[in-house]
């Protein structure tokens, strides 16, 4: 068997980091880890902070929704979504 997995039970994007929840498969404990923002939709590996096995995660890729909620704190972000679609011969 190769590598032990750490299955993505949640997850947060914030502004600066991945905030996942992790399930450890070997030793089935929850625990939670911030990763870099760079990092979205990678493979990353790491060791288990409960059990100490290496292993690794698949990190998420921020959604639509999430993206979203986050532009929603720039300003510049609304000249980007709204506008155009909206004068679209209606
Ligand atoms: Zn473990």
């Amino acid at each position: 068997m190769a590598n032990t997995s750490f299955r993505v039970q949640a997850h947060k994007f914030s502004q600066d980091n991945i905030q996942t929840t992790l399930v450890c498969s070997k030793c089935d404990e929850v625990f939670s880890k911030e990763f870099p923002l760079d990092l979205e939709g990678q493979t990353i590996e790491f060791k288990c902070p409960v059990c100490g096995v290496p292993g690794e995660a698949d990190l998420p890729y921020k959604s639509a929704e999430e993206r979203e909620e986050l532009e929603e704190d720039f300003e510049e972000a609304e000249e980007e979504e709204g506008g155009e679609e909206f004068e679209e011969e209606y």
